[in-house]
């Protein structure tokens, strides 16, 4: 599949040197933070230097690019909920999970002793909500640890997926609240008939102790990108209702108690965890793994944070970017009318570059409404397309860098539409002179 993408030039980021070249500038900005506190309640935690950090990237077409410390072995921690919860909504159905966890953000901390008002866990982005998701899993499916991971390597296209005993013995140590929790929701009889609490406390300390690295967690998260096939192997790992549930649902309450910033701010499904990871999905382009241990008062990873933020405002992958006329940002993805292999011979041409789409915009439109010199060059210079074509709102694509503020490509335009209207003059005069020629020759 991806040998013939590759040969067809049609990767979802056509330009991924270019792209990754960015990446790496946002990795680098990112690096200068050096605020956060690496968590330090469990010893398996605190021992890790502040200054690591990694990015990893895998796009839908498994496309891969990895800056950083992205080879270390790190606790998934608190983003594994998503990934239980979408297992869970897998094998379950969405209706039979959530009669036992709700949908809505708590606004509340994590680990919150709070239930909603049917008296059910929030939903399963907390902790009371993943508790009762571990034991759906285990009750119900009947599964085991093994099993979640080879699941979670099966999304991971068979790459790192690990275990830390020595986590999950620390964790089970210091786990009060976790047990706490517990309680409260056996009172509350949240969990299935015949659960055993603190079995599926003990399942949710397993859970979080699961290993992976940047690499293999942004495989992890391309797949949940990519409608639950996993790019690598081409396998569908997870249905299509559990991936849409599960992003709608890391959209919401993936970021503790930042998850509405986040959500406003960045606009896309994520989930962090205490380890420093976060889990980033850029639907139907790419999945990503960032990873840095400091973190900032959210308990999210500062490094994290700061590269999400980058990344929507470099490219427009913000869920509610417009694609069409948001002209400050630069969409990496491949156009729908791309044709990357008829656009390298100037005979094919006459298609897509003289196409207009439905509010009558033409390529020099939206070339010159982004300030792209390189494309405005090839469109007049090579194309040689006809630059007075107007919009749907009678702008030429002059009007466009005008209001966009490219003066470069505004002079470019207007010696071209000069030269243009002379060739079309001269062309005129051509054709009726041989007209003219043909009458004579005739009579
Ligand atoms: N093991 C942690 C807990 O349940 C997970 C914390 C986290 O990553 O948010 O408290």
């Amino acid at each position: 599949m991806l040998l013939s993408k590759a040969f067809k030039k049609k990767f979802i980021i056509p330009d991924f040197e270019k792209f990754t070249h960015q990446i790496d500038n946002m990795y680098d900005r990112a690096l200068k933070h050096e605020t956060g506190q690496v968590a330090d309640y469990i010893p398996q935690l605190a021992k890790f230097s502040p200054d690591l950090w990694g990015v990893s990237l895998c796009t839908i077409d498994g496309q891969r690019h990895s800056v950083g410390d992205t080879k270390i072995p790190i606790c998934l921690q608190s983003c594994v909920k998503p990934l239980e919860y979408a297992i869970a909504v897998h094998e379950l159905g969405s209706e039979h999970v959530h009669r036992y966890v709700g949908k809505e953000p708590s606004g509340l901390k994590f680990n919150q002793l709070s239930l909603n008002d049917e008296d059910k866990p929030h939903n399963p982005m907390v902790n009371a909500g993943a508790i009762v998701i571990s034991s759906l899993i285990k009750l119900l499916l009947n599964v085991m640890l093994l099993q979640v991971m080879d699941f979670l390597k099966s999304m991971a296209g068979t790459e790192y997926v690990g275990f830390s005993n020595a986590t999950f013995q620390s964790e089970r140590e210091t786990g009060d609240r976790n047990y706490a929790i517990g309680y409260y929701l056996k009172e509350k009889k949240c969990f299935p008939d015949n659960a055993d609490m603190i079995a599926a406390l003990d399942f949710y300390f397993q859970l979080c102790s699961i290993e992976v690295t940047c690499e293999s967690g942004s495989v992890m998260a391309a797949t949940l990108a990519n409608g639950g096939i996993c790019p690598i192997t081409g396998d569908r790992v997870l249905s299509a209702e559990s991936i849409r549930n599960t992003l709608s649902l890391m959209h919401s309450c993936g970021m503790y108690d930042l998850s509405g910033q986040f959500a406003f701010h960045v606009g896309l499904p994520a989930k962090s965890g205490v380890s420093g990871a976060v889990l980033l999905v850029v639907p139907n382009v790419m999945g990503v793994m960032c990873w840095s241990p400091p973190l900032d008062r959210t308990g999210n990873s500062v490094r994290g944070i700061h590269f999400c933020q980058e990344l929507v405002s470099h490219f427009n992958f913000h869920h509610y970017d417009n694609l069409r006329h948001f002209a400050k940002k630069y969409d990496p993805r491949r156009q729908s009318n791309d044709d990357p292999v008829s656009n390298s011979h100037t005979k094919s041409f006459n298609h897509s570059t003289f196409e207009r789409d439905y509010d009558s915009r033409t390529p020099l439109h939206v070339a010159a409404a982004e300030g792209h010199m390189d494309a405005v060059l090839f469109l007049t210079e090579i194309c040689k397309v006809n630059p007075h074509m107007k919009d749907r709102w009678g702008n030429t694509p002059v009007d466009d860098a005008m209001q966009f503020g490219h003066d470069v490509v505004v002079s470019v335009l207007q010696k071209y539409e000069e030269k243009y209207c002379d060739s079309e003059a001269q062309s005129h005069a051509e054709e009726q002179k041989a007209m003219l020629d043909t009458l004579k020759s005739a009579a």
